[in-house]
């Protein structure tokens, strides 16, 4: 179970230290290390030498903000997305975790409480559901995210995604049924 820091709001940016990076490391620097290395191109240095971030693109990798450490910050509404079923080979090869739950916040005893009915949830149904020598990684590919999700009591999500633009497990089948519910969802 993998808890990773992100945030949801736009990420910060000093446009006045993105001027001074770019007068010491040169336009071609910025381009080549920062601007083409965003994995979703969400960033555009502009003639003026600020810099513009789609922010409705952006994936939270970190890079750019790990190279440009006083111009650019994480945004201010900071919370966890969790995911689960990361492995190294046994059954099946090896699996890179799953997104469960998009964003919550951890911040008060409840956040906490919350996170452990989370672990709980998913070490009973585990422990229930798991073939023998199965890991968990192996037990969502085997009955699927839908189920594992409906197993631990958490709602499917359009932000699961097994890989970013390429193979969203969101299934267009009963679209606009699934997609009000996600909107009353949203609006609760
Ligand atoms: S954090 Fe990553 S995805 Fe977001 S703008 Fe920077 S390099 Fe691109």
């Amino acid at each position: 179970m993998a808890v990773i820091g992100i945030w949801r709001d736009d990420m910060k940016v000093d446009q006045d230290e993105v001027k001074a990076f770019v007068a010491e490391k040169g336009r071609k620097y910025v381009i080549d290390n920062v601007v083409s290395r965003c994995p979703t191109q969400a960033l555009s240095l502009n003639d003026d030498n600020t810099l513009n971030v789609d922010n409705r693109n952006c994936v939270r990798c970190m890079h750019c903000i790990n190279v440009m450490t006083k111009a650019l910050s994480p945004g201010d509404d900071k919370g966890v997305t969790i995911l689960m079923g990361g492995k190294r080979t046994l059954k099946i090869g090896d699996l890179m975790g799953t997104v469960i739950v998009p964003f919550m916040k951890l911040e008060t005893e409840d956040d906490y409480e919350r996170l452990k009915e989370i672990a709980e949830e998913t070490i009973d149904f585990f422990a229930e559901n798991a073939l023998e020598h199965e890991r968990t990684g192996e037990m969502i590919e085997r009955i699927g995210l839908a189920n594992f999700l409906e197993g631990i009591g958490l709602d499917v999500d359009p932000h699961m995604i097994s890989e970013p633009r390429q193979s969203s497990y969101v299934r267009m089948d009963k679209w606009d049924e699934e997609a009000q519910k996600w909107f009353d969802r949203k609006a609760a």
